[in-house]
């Protein structure tokens, strides 16, 4: 039978879709996608069962219908993925998420090596630390073309990570490898040339969370923050994201540690562990707009490309990373979801 799987088909976001050609459509507010996310795909899926995730093997839904990361991933073949993407000057990076699947490894390698042959695009892998037990593997993926890695973390402490997506739902991930996959991610590709995925609200406080951003950046991995959404069917369908107050908290405190302003332990909580003092003045951060974009992996010009355009939201509700700097009128609604309008 004739399946699609890859590496000769690949999943891409419906932002990358639309944004080659394969479907009609526009952003809302004229978002411009300039990083493409590409997934593996098989017909087994994911071997992971994590709690949030629209993968999870756990997941109630029919396959067809499964979403990530809150948006369509609509399957092509690789070689037009390449072809559409090529006169493509918008777009700056691609990113090949490997998913945890036993072919996941040896097709990552080809599918680098088919965009770095074809394309002059930088190349991201979000790997499936799962599936990396020494550093050659990483190695390789360098070799062939890959100048960064992300490691999605996800939950930001040890207990969640393992209620979530370890011990307390069957999957195969364990915290204290994902953390060394970091650190040997780190020593192949370079300090801050990896990454770690954190999403705020899956229970951890304010302080856990700027925690476990703080000690990615000891490591060498700037935090690219994610805000929970609950994906329909999964088991977390009914779980609230976090609020918006708590979301821009952590984007302004990522953002003070990620740029060297500070550190975590300059910061204060309350007993709840939410976040009361940033150890610096906030204003001009705010005003410089920045700090709630999407962060994630740079592009040509050095800002992120990997932008996400309503990833991790519906764009008729309020957005949580822009994908293109926040007007003034974006800022005034931002202070007031922080409670810091007079
Ligand atoms: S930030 Fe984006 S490009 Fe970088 S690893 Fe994560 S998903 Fe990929």
């Amino acid at each position: 039978m004739d399946q699609k799987v890859s590496p000769e088909y690949i999943q891409t976001s419906l932002a990358a879709s639309l944004t080659l050609g394969f479907q009609e459509g526009s952003f809302h507010r004229n978002a411009k996608l300039k990083g493409l996310n590409l997934l593996l795909h098989y017909e087994e899926g994911c071997l992971g069962r994590c709690h949030f995730c629209g993968l999870s093997r756990s997941r109630r839904e029919d396959p067809k219908g499964k979403t990530f990361i809150r948006v369509d991933w609509p399957l092509y073949l690789l070689e037009e993925i390449i072809q559409r993407a090529k006169g493509k000057d918008q777009i700056h990076r691609v990113c090949i998420s490997m998913i945890t699947h036993p072919r996941a490894l040896e097709d990552t390698f080809y599918v680098i090596q088919r965009i770095r042959e074809e394309t002059d695009l930088y190349i991201s892998v979000l790997i499936s630390p799962t599936l990396i037990h020494h550093e050659n593997s990483l190695d390789s993926m360098k070799k062939v073309g890959a100048d960064r890695v992300g490691i999605a973390i996800d939950a930001a402490t040890p207990e969640l990570f393992d209620q979530l997506r370890g011990k307390g739902v069957g999957g195969p991930h364990q915290w204290a490898h994902y953390w060394e996959v970091v650190r040997m991610s780190v020593n192949v590709f370079g300090r801050f040339q990896a990454g770690i995925h954190l999403i705020v609200g899956l229970g951890e406080t304010e302080r856990e969370m700027m925690e476990t951003i703080q000690r990615g950046q000891d490591l060498g991995a700037h935090t690219h923050l994610f805000s929970f959404f609950p994906e329909k069917g999964s088991p977390m369908e009914k779980h609230s994201p976090p609020s918006l107050g708590q979301y821009r908290r952590i984007q302004i405190a990522r953002w003070i540690i990620n740029e060297d302003l500070g550190s975590s332990s300059q910061m204060k909580f309350d007993e709840k562990g939410r976040l009361i003092d940033f150890g610096m003045d906030i204003h001009p951060l705010i005003q410089m707009r920045e700090p709630f974009m999407t962060s994630g992996c740079p592009g040509r010009d050095g800002k992120v490309a990997c932008n996400r355009p309503y990833g991790n939201e519906r764009p008729s509700g309020p957005i949580r990373n822009f994908p293109f700097m926040p007007e003034r009128e974006d800022i005034e609604k931002i202070k007031e979801q922080m409670g810091m309008l007079e």
